[in-house]
């Protein structure tokens, strides 16, 4: 038996659930040796609905969902510090940092791996969110923890697993469980070895200062191509947790009126402790609302510019361990989507600019609702950064004028990114 101090009894498949007591998972292998349909559980419209993006090349972009980015991307907050001091920062500290080709204000690291992960008999599994923080080299925390194997006790070598009994890392924990899951917080299990690794950046007194915010490139480009400008009135309407309305306020130094909006109060709370610890609170108003009805429970916006990033299926957002979705959801995600459109359209001033983004792939999600917009009477506009991602999808008229990111072709988040105009 390999892995813990005097070892007695087995440590084997059966393991110790926080609550009720015992429950059985499948046999912990490596993320390769699972079929890509054994992790990816999509149902047959799904599918379809992914083939019809993807034709022959579904296999590879199904696939391409277990690798984090290549690139690991900070945005700079110039309204604190500049790009370059940054950089000067990080690499002082020994990261091995780079200035984005494109973005100068984005910064990226690139991300190592795959790494082989030793491998055990005791296992900690984490949840889903977590087993996803692990494969990139973030240590266990009590309340990602689901169970653990018979024998788990400190000192002992374990692996860290996700509930379908994927291994996402090795490490060693560092205190006794009972202790850690009890207090609910606090660090169960130091990893040693991920799967991947990207920079732990929390840690940093430079996170702390609120000189960066942690985001995938397409994001950092969303905001870019908005192209906020001071003195005007820009309306974020689902902008919780933040990432994109930091940027508009950085970007116009704070001489723009930044009015935010959304719906999650838990997702408002980081939205708030976000703007603090960047020290943009001041120049952004933040409204609790359903945005679907700006127009009706706001008559007096008047916007330039609005940014849309909706919620969306995410069949883009990598790493994934694994996944769950039906075509209802993608259905399901479209209607929702197409109200935020009209409202939007309603609160922009003529010739305003509205910016529809997505972390998703489907055509449904993407070019239906660009469809869709041009009905309401928006013009598809072109994006501009033509040497970034890819154009869209063949078959639209606006084929050549939006953005596309695709992770098996780009390594980066699977993306959309619209330009509109009110006519
Ligand atoms: N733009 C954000 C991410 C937004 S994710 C960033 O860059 O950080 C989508 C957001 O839409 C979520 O925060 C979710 O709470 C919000 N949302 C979902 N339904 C909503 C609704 N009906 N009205 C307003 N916000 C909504």
């Amino acid at each position: 038996m390999r892995g813990c101090p005097s070892q007695d009894k087995g440590g084997g498949l059966k393991i110790r659930w926080r609550r009720p007591a015992w429950v059985q998972i499948p046999p912990p292998a490596p993320i390769d040796s699972f079929s890509i349909y054994d992790l990816f559980k999509y149902d047959e419209g799904l599918i379809e609905c992914l083939r019809r993006v993807y034709g022959k090349d579904f296999n590879d972009f199904l696939r391409s969902l277990t690798s984090p980015p290549r690139r690991y991307y900070i945005r700079v907050n110039t309204l604190r510090i500049n790009p370059g001091d940054l950089l000067d920062l990080l690499r002082d500290k020994g990261f091995r940092v780079y200035v984005d080709e494109v973005i100068e204000e984005a910064l990226y690291f690139v991300v190592e791996g795959p790494f082989k992960v030793p491998i055990v008999d005791e296992f900690v599994v984490v949840d889903k969110f977590a087993a996803e923080s692990v494969y990139l080299g973030a240590n266990v925390y009590a309340p990602g923890v689901l169970g653990l194997s018979s024998g788990v006790r400190k000192g002992c070598e374990v692996n860290i697993v996700s509930p379908k009994g994927v291994i996402v890392g090795y490490g060693v924990v560092v205190e006794e469980p009972d202790k850690v899951l009890e207090r609910g917080r606090g660090i169960l299990v130091k990893t040693l070895v991920s799967y991947y690794k990207a920079p732990k950046l929390h840690e940093l007194e430079e996170y702390r200062l609120g000189y960066f915010y942690e985001q995938a490139y397409p994001s950092i480009l969303t905001v870019r191509v908005l192209n906020p400008l001071p003195g005007e009135v820009i309306v974020d309407m689902c902008a919780a947790p933040g990432g994109k309305t930091t940027h508009i306020v950085e970007l116009t130094k704070g001489k723009a009126r930044v009015i935010a909006f959304d719906h999650s109060k838990k997702k408002l709370e980081k939205f708030r402790d976000n703007l603090r610890r960047l020290g943009l609170e001041e120049f952004v108003e933040v409204y609790r609302t359903d945005s679907r009805y700006l127009h009706l429970d706001y008559p007096w916006l008047k916007a330039d510019k609005v940014l849309l990033d909706p919620p969306c299926t995410a069949l883009g957002v990598i790493p994934k361990v694994h996944d769950e979705k039906r075509y209802i959801d993608v259905v399901n995600s479209r209607e929702y989507q197409k109200q935020f459109i009209k409202s939007g359209y309603h609160i922009l001033k003529p010739g305003g600019i509205l910016v529809y983004s997505t972390c998703t792939v489907t055509i449904e999600e993407n070019e239906e609702i660009i469809d869709f917009a041009r009905k309401v009477g928006f013009k598809v506009i072109d994006v501009g950064f033509e040497n970034v991602g890819s154009r869209g999808l063949e078959g639209y008229e606006f084929s050549d004028l939006v953005l596309r990111f695709h992770p098996h072709v780009h390594g980066t988040t699977g993306y959309f990114i619209a330009l509109l105009k009110k006519t």
